[in-house]
């Protein structure tokens, strides 16, 4: 009688103890629909790239407790390799397009982004990027153009109500402009708080915010920007987290790519690192929140990079980019955790993503 008691008494307290852990462990493998999509793009990060990290890092990164991997197929509309303008219109439109293009078809016709959807159903929604705001990347999110370059029109588009927090470099696009306009005080007119510095990006109060940290791009991570993707992206959490409809946020590491170009490993690692670091502040938000999806991806491979060599308890490694320095056709590595996150293992198409999350978000287009 005793002995079945303490059966029973033990049961119950494995019972309890794995429910415990199966709510940590739901909402890390996901299996229902997420309330939240959190998705960070690393420019240019291949699977080297993130190896690379992974070998010179003090820590573990925490793309290696994301429960689901997958890969992605990246080739554009005109070219088996794309760049950042196809790849990030295919991602965040669902629709492949020409090298160079923003938000639009080959046909230079303009097509509706995630974020776009998103607003109009309700939910909060960001961009943050270490580039400027207007680069290829996180324009693909908001802007519409057929020239990647065409910077000065691509910050227009910001004043189109798409986002509501927006974060990176990228002022001189807002207010050294060739047409003489300020845009930032049709952006204040419009309710936004406009930030020049991290630390008063820290003290906003607004449920609105455009952070122009730089007036160009933002320093690379060596040259003291570490850690600022990461604040800019809790802040953005804590800014759109109040919505009750749920948000949309897409962050981007920018400068992996740009690393890669100048055939330089330890820029690659870093900037990395510090994508992975903004990545950490998703996982203990969605962690803790439940109903939060979040992606790790890339628009492309950038620089053919090959890890030849290295040392892991001196945490050195050697690798060898291509001659040009460009981008590749190869494929790039999906992270998933949260509600719907078991979705994205496997190989998927670059335009897999906007339809997904329309299904998961169960968005009106
Ligand atoms: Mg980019
Ligand atoms: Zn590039």
């Amino acid at each position: 009688m005793k002995i079945k008691r303490l059966i029973i008494v033990l049961t119950l307290m494995v019972f309890s103890v794995s429910a415990f852990f199966s709510t940590d462990l739901n909402a890390a493998k996901g299996g229902k629909r997420p309330k939240n999509i959190i998705l960070f793009i690393g420019d240019g990060m291949g699977v080297a790239h993130v190896y690379s990290a992974m070998s010179v890092s003090e820590r573990q990164l925490y793309l290696e407790m994301f429960p689901y991997s997958g890969f992605q197929i990246t080739f554009s509309a005109n070219n088996y390799v794309t760049d950042s303008g196809a790849g990030g219109t295919a991602i965040a439109c669902g629709v492949k397009t020409k090298n160079g293009m923003i938000g639009m078809n080959p046909d230079s016709v303009a097509v509706t982004s995630i974020t776009e959807i998103c607003k109009k159903n309700g939910l909060a929604t960001g961009v943050l990027s270490t580039s400027a705001i207007t680069h290829a990347t996180p324009a693909s999110f908001v802007a519409h153009n057929s020239g990647r370059g065409n910077y000065e029109d691509l910050a227009k588009d910001f004043l189109n109500g798409t986002v509501d927090v927006f974060i990176g470099g990228g002022e001189n696009h807002f207010r050294k402009r060739a047409d003489g306009s300020d845009l930032t005080l049709e952006l204040k007119k419009q309710g936004f708080e406009v930030v020049y510095t991290l630390d008063s990006l820290k003290l906003s109060k607004s449920s609105k915010i455009a952070g122009l940290l730089a007036e160009e791009h933002m320093p690379t991570a060596l040259e003291g920007r570490r850690g600022m993707l990461r604040e800019m992206t809790k802040k953005a959490i804590e800014v759109l987290s109040r919505d009750k409809d749920g948000f949309f946020l897409m962050v981007e590491g920018s400068q992996i790519d740009w690393g890669a170009h100048a055939r330089n490993l330890l820029e690659v690692a870093s900037e990395t690192l510090d994508l992975d670091d903004a990545v950490g502040a998703a996982y203990d938000f969605a962690m803790q929140n439940g109903q939060t999806l979040v992606i790790v991806t890339a628009d492309h491979e950038t620089g053919g990079l090959s890890l030849t060599g290295g040392d892991l308890q001196k945490r050195s490694i050697n690798g060898e980019f291509i001659s040009t320095g460009s981008h590749t056709g190869e494929m790039v590595p999906i992270f998933s955790l949260g509600p719907g996150a078991e979705r994205f293992s496997g190989i998927h198409d670059n335009t897999y993503f906007f339809n997904e999350f329309l299904k998961l978000l169960n968005l009106r287009k």
